[in-house]
């Protein structure tokens, strides 16, 4: 009698403890790992992922193969160094034709269409002649001459968002001058970044820093709470073997960091030094300082963006680029877009100038 309470109470018991363990099991944080990190390279740049806190369901080599299927989707589809890809092959054809494209060059397309108008083509894809004409990118030759003025003119005409369509629900564009050609370099990366927050959204990840070739979005705050900043470096070309200098650091929650500047991506021939970053009012690269010529007191050296999408915050820095600090902090006022400008001085005393729209953080 006594021993069949006594059993009853274990049994009881046990299967307490069992409730208890399942529960906690059901309802505990499904987290494996702290600060995980996942690095690559693709679309011709290197990218670093973090991310706090995985979920049991997700495997580490699962979430590195869903970020590198992301990022070589895109590729494929808007490189401008693969033969294949969907930008190569509506660069190498020359019907005026509707040319179908996957939805989401489409939707790039259409972004870029978008900040055209709004920088009054201060951005523009349709560069892509130019670009190649002055040593940059796919196909470029960094030894020849530079174009001289009726070459120059030449290439131009070639060039003009005007002459590109898009049907985002169709995916399709079309160019309206056979020799139109396109230039996604600069919304991407920034596009990439998108998609890769929408792989780990999916995946249920809710805290993580993207950075792909220095354009960042982040989500959610560290496993500790502390949230994710991010550095903003000084426009100074990189000194070998150092860490980049660091101007400011911003927290970032939720939204897209993006940068364009001359201080990385430039090139120098016969004594002259040209942006990668061209003035399609001009056709001329943003940067070109001649042999001789006096450097000027003061000259942009990058600008910074704030947005929730990053293919936005990645156009719109390029766009802002172009446009320059008074011209571009205006825009930036009007239509309420966080934008920071970084000048560099040849004052000693005060070698970064910074300028920023009310809506970029102190
Ligand atoms: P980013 O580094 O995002 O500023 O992009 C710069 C790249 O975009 C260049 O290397 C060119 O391939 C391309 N590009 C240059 N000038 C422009 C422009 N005005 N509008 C759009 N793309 C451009
Ligand atoms: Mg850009």
């Amino acid at each position: 009698m006594f021993g069949n309470i006594f059993w009853n109470v274990v049994r009881f018991g046990l299967a307490a403890a069992f409730l208890v363990l399942f529960f906690y099991l059901a309802l505990a944080p499904k987290t494996y790992y702290t600060d995980a990190v996942i690095e690559g390279d693709s679309m011709g740049t290197f990218y670093s992922i973090k991310v706090s806190g995985i979920p049991m369901t997700v495997d580490n080599r699962e979430l590195s193969r869903a970020i590198q299927e992301t990022l070589d989707r895109i590729d494929r589809a808007m490189s401008t160094y693969k033969p294949d890809s969907e930008v190569c092959r509506f660069n190498a054809s020359d019907s005026t034709d509707w040319f179908p494209v996957s939805p989401e060059t489409a939707a790039v397309v259409s972004l870029a269409l978008d900040i055209s108008t709004l920088t009054d083509g201060a951005f523009d894809i349709t560069v892509a002649p130019l670009v190649q004409r002055w040593g940059f990118g796919a196909g470029a030759d960094s030894r020849s001459r530079p174009p001289g003025a009726e070459e120059l003119e030449t290439v131009r005409n070639t060039v003009g968002f005007r002459h590109l369509r898009v049907h985002p629900d169709s995916g399709a564009i079309k160019k309206d001058i056979p020799e139109l050609q396109i230039d996604l370099s600069a919304v991407a990366k920034g596009y990439a970044v998108d998609q890769v927050a929408r792989t780990l959204d999916t995946l249920k990840i809710d805290s993580y820093m993207i950075d792909i070739g220095g354009e960042v979005r982040c989500r959610g705050a560290k496993m500790d709470g502390s949230p994710w900043r991010i550095g903003i470096e000084v426009p100074q070309p990189d000194v070998p073997g150092a860490d980049p200098n660091i101007f400011m650091a911003v927290e970032l929650k939720d939204v897209a960091l993006a940068t364009s500047g001359d201080y990385r991506d430039f090139q120098e021939r016969d004594g002259v030094r040209y942006s990668h970053i061209i003035d399609p009012r001009t056709g001329e690269p943003t940067e070109r300082t001649l042999p001789g010529e006096a450097v000027p007191t003061e000259r942009l050296g990058s600008v910074s963006i704030l947005d929730p999408s990053c293919a936005r915050a990645d156009a719109l820095a390029t766009a802002f680029f172009v446009l320059g600090e008074i011209r571009g902090l205006e825009l930036a006022e009007r239509a309420g877009i966080p934008a920071l400008f970084l000048s560099r001085s040849t004052d000693v005393s005060k070698p970064i100038r910074k300028a920023a729209s009310q809506t970029f953080p102190r």
